[in-house]
């Protein structure tokens, strides 16, 4: 049988999604496609909360999205601040510099975030702030409402990275003026991986425009994408680069899907499936990354090992059918494990997930108070 995904992306995806991946290719100036990609930028704006951001969907993975996003608005000698929460965070800070940068990294200890007033001290003389939302590496969460408060007081422009937050963490785009939103599509909305998609507000296009040197990269400018994304919003052909077709036909698929759950909903289901992910994690004994609750991310779990077990737990939840993840921290990669719960996430998908972890620690000797109430109390959780 197909093993369960959970790991923080590539998720599973709708069966609607697969299928508008298995057709024949159209043509990117076909009438058809053209209104697809057209839609997928509306409902972009939609899930994004930013009636008045300019969606860019663009080949490439999250990374290109955070490189799109630093490439437009960087310009040699500019002073950046990273809230920096993990593994993502370092990323972000490397690529900032590459653009040429100047990068203060504000870091917190492992497993929680840093304060506004410690973010506040590194603001002065600063263009970019840039903030993970959640760092797919620690499942810390950044209080990107108050940091983007912190941003626009300062006068800096404010980019999210939302790779692992999009659709499944409240964020605002408009309502909290965040310049930059990224994600990519293979995590919380529910497509393949393959696209990059970035939401910029009018003040980070009107700072674009402001440049006084180019931008270095040539497929990431703006201006390369933007009369592309302005004539499939029109529903008129126009070509700079050949569009991932079946993706963006997923795209528009997922985004359908997850508008008509709604964003609320979607939202306050990612929170009920983290609580009942911590109810298994509190009935196994299990110590998580985040050392606060409210750090603590609703898109994904990351969770130490007990004494005893190491990463080959990994496999053993595999072999009970069910995909994991390992840590990514460089600092403790091989110390803790990582579960997905984005999208859709059913209830049985959750304890399927928490089931299989349950046999498999039981099976490598883990079994505090024998097995069966991780899953009892998951589905407790999720039916409080
Ligand atoms: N930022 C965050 C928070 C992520 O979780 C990821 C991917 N796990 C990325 C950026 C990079 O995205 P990608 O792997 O699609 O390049």
């Amino acid at each position: 049988m197909r093993p369960l995904v959970m790991i923080p992306g590539p998720i599973e995806i709708d069966d609607a999604v697969v299928r508008a991946l298995g057709r024949p290719p159209k043509s990117h100036l076909d009438p058809e496609l053209i209104e697809r990609f057209g839609r997928a930028l509306e409902r972009v704006r939609q899930v994004f909360q930013a009636p008045k951001g300019q969606p860019f969907i663009v080949a490439g993975s999250g990374t290109l999205a955070m490189e799109m996003a630093v490439a437009n608005l960087i310009e040699p000698g500019d002073r950046a601040v990273v809230a920096d929460i993990g593994y993502f965070g370092a990323r972000m800070a490397e690529i900032l510099e590459r653009h040429g940068a100047t990068v203060t990294r504000v870091t917190a200890t492992l497993g929680s975030a840093p304060s506004v007033a410690e973010v506040a001290g590194a603001m002065a003389g600063c263009k970019v702030l840039a903030i993970t939302h959640v760092d797919t590496s620690t499942a810390v969460r950044n209080d990107v409402r108050a940091l983007a408060a912190l941003g626009r007081e300062n006068g800096a422009l404010v980019v999210v990275d939302g790779v692992c937050s999009v659709g499944g963490e409240e964020l605002l785009q408009d309502a909290w003026d965040v310049d930059v939103v990224l994600t990519a599509s293979q995590k919380a909305i529910g497509a393949p991986p393959g696209l990059a998609i970035v939401v910029a507000s009018q003040r980070a296009l009107a700072a674009w425009r402001a440049r006084k040197c180019k931008v270095a990269s040539y497929y990431a400018d703006f201006a390369s994408w933007l009369p592309i994304m302005e004539a499939y919003e029109a529903r008129k052909p126009k070509y700079f680069a050949t569009p991932a077709v079946n993706l963006v036909e997923a795209l528009d698929e997922s985004l359908r899907v997850l508008l008509e759950d709604g964003v609320p909903q979607r939202i306050e289901r990612h929170r009920r499936t983290a609580n009942a992910f911590r109810a298994a994690w509190k009935a196994l004994e299990l110590t998580q990354l985040p050392t606060r609750v409210e750090h603590a991310a609703h898109t994904l779990s990351a969770v130490y090992y007990p004494s005893g077990i190491d990463a080959a737990l990994v496999g053993a939840v595999r072999k009970e059918g069910v995909v994991i993840a390992g840590g990514l921290h460089p600092e403790i990669g091989g110390k803790y494990f990582r579960v997905g719960h984005m999208g859709a996430c059913p209830a049985a998908d959750v304890l399927n997930a928490v089931g299989a972890i349950e046999r498999a620690l039981a099976g490598l000797g883990y079994k505090p108070h024998g097995v069966g109430r991780a899953v009892a109390a998951a589905q407790a959780a999720l039916f409080a």
